[in-house]
């Protein structure tokens, strides 16, 4: 080719590659939180409520599900084919667990969450057969919930068969004693490594662990496996259901026991230089936490997926908590594992129910929600990039707006401001129980500071005796 017809190119080419993904980068899906109520159709044919929506809800709203309801089975087949459409070659998928329904515990048992995990593995496995799957069990994965055991249980012996064919051999045992594994990444990459964890253990309303130090031994297994990966020179991304630290969008509401809390957060910054970025759900929302070294600096960051489902949650306190349902693609280092960006897509809930009734569309379209480098111009998604979307959203409204926006999926779209400001700054910083709650109150911490040297002051001049203050 002429010189000069290179140089024409050049910029043609320049203006693809930025496009897609960078050259030599790898992605992967991150997909979480499907509940699927498999009585949704036949309460919407009835006219009858669905189940997952208990006493608030009328009958279903639309063929696609309902904000009040979890997930009906058409959505979810819409999830797994738009992630086929979208990205039908992953190097492999992240799925972060909670697959059944929001209903009590007597209206399902062990045999139906069983079948309910068997049929979600099902749905993944035909959409993506040939691909490497690191699947992570939600608190709604057990039965009762959240009542894992730190020890072998039917249940965990039951996943592991279902789970099997996505499964090292060697991650059976593990997992039939713990639900947890470690692996090294597909061969893609060289120096990847996925720990999944069973955070279940770690959460305050599982009473199989209560009392106990460490649940299953995961936390020791946890150091060891990093303590491992470092000697052997890998990077590792860590996955699991649950995440530490606080809800945004609930003050002070906490999952983890506050000791579980502080002794994940200690491995965190003892190990992060191998921890190349870590991935939960649980929330159903859109965020990310970021993790510091004693000194301040941003060492890690955790990013939280958006669920599939719709459900509006029950709990006390939380205003208007539905979500349109997302999924996303991270684009990686597959030798660094460095994430690199994010996109995530998502389904207009109300937009796609109203097509339905009038054009009566097979599936309807996953839009690209946002990608993270263009929507908060950072140049990745390391711990530093991050730290720079939290500065953007802490200076600056427009960034936290749309920072809040995304949260939801786009379902809410009120203003943040205010408390809800707060909350989520606070959330987003502060994984540390004490910190967080110094975060929340800074008038109450800063009269603490102020009465302390005062308390000093008078002392100091013998303005009254220590007896005097006690
Ligand atoms: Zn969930
Ligand atoms: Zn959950």
């Amino acid at each position: 080719m002429h010189p000069v017809a290179l140089l024409l190119l050049c910029p043609l080419a320049v203006a693809l590659s930025a496009l897609s993904s960078p050259a030599g980068a790898g992605r992967f899906w991150h997909v979480t939180d499907l509940h699927w109520d498999p009585d949704y159709e036949a309460a919407a044919v009835t006219g009858q409520p669905c189940p997952s929506g208990g006493s608030r809800s009328g009958p279903p709203a639309g063929p696609w599900g309902s904000y009040l309801c979890d997930a009906p089975w058409r959505l979810l087949a819409s999830a797994t084919r738009a992630m086929r459409s979208r990205l039908p070659r992953p190097d492999f998928i992240l799925w972060t667990g909670d697959d059944t329904p929001h209903v009590p515990n007597e209206k399902l048992g062990e045999e139906k969450v069983l079948l309910i995990i068997e049929n979600l593995t099902s749905l993944i496995k035909e959409a993506f057969p040939d691909t490497k799957v690191y699947a992570a069990m939600g608190n709604h994965d057990f039965h009762p919930k959240n009542q894992f055991p730190g020890k072998e249980h039917r249940i965990y012996n039951q996943t592991a068969e279902l789970w099997r064919p996505w499964l090292d051999e060697a991650s059976i045992p593990l997992f039939r004693a713990g639900a947890f594994y470690s692996e090294k990444l597909p061969s893609t990459s060289t120096r990847g490594r996925v720990v999944v964890l069973n955070t279940n253990l770690y959460y305050d309303q599982n009473d199989e662990t209560a009392g106990e130090e460490d649940p299953g031994g995961q936390f020791q297994w946890l150091e060891e496996t990093l303590s491992n990966a470092s000697r052997a020179d890998e990077m590792v991304y860590i996955v699991g259901h649950i995440p530490p630290g606080f809800f945004e969008k609930k003050r002070g509401k906490a999952w983890f026991r506050r000791d579980f809390n502080e002794q994940y957060l200690k491995i965190v910054q003892k190990h992060h230089r191998v921890i190349a970025a870590q991935f939960f759900g649980h929330h159903h929302t859109d965020s990310f936490r970021m993790f510091y070294s004693d000194t301040g600096s941003p060492v890690s960051v955790m990013f939280l997926a958006p669920g599939v489902t719709p459900w509006k949650t029950t709990l006390p306190g939380v205003n208007n908590g539905a979500n349109n349902p997302g999924i996303r693609v991270f684009h990686y280092d597959p030798d660094t594992l460095q994430v690199l960006d994010m996109v995530t897509y998502y389904l207009n809930l109300t937009h796609a129910n109203m097509m339905a009734s009038t054009e009566e569309e097979e599936f309807p379209v996953w839009e690209e929600e946002y990608r993270l480098t263009e929507a908060f111009q950072v140049p990745s998604g390391s711990a530093g990039s991050m730290q720079t979307v939290l500065e953007r959203i802490s200076k600056d409204p427009h960034y936290l707006q749309q920072y809040y926006e995304f949260n939801s999926v786009r379902y809410d779209l009120s203003p943040c401001q205010g408390a809800c400001r707060l909350d989520h700054l606070c959330a987003i910083r502060e994984v540390d129980f004490t910190k967080y709650r110094e975060c929340v109150n800074p008038s109450s911490t800063a009269s603490a500071i102020t009465s302390v040297r005062l308390l000093f002051f008078c002392l100091l001049f013998g303005l009254f005796s220590p007896q005097q203050v006690l």
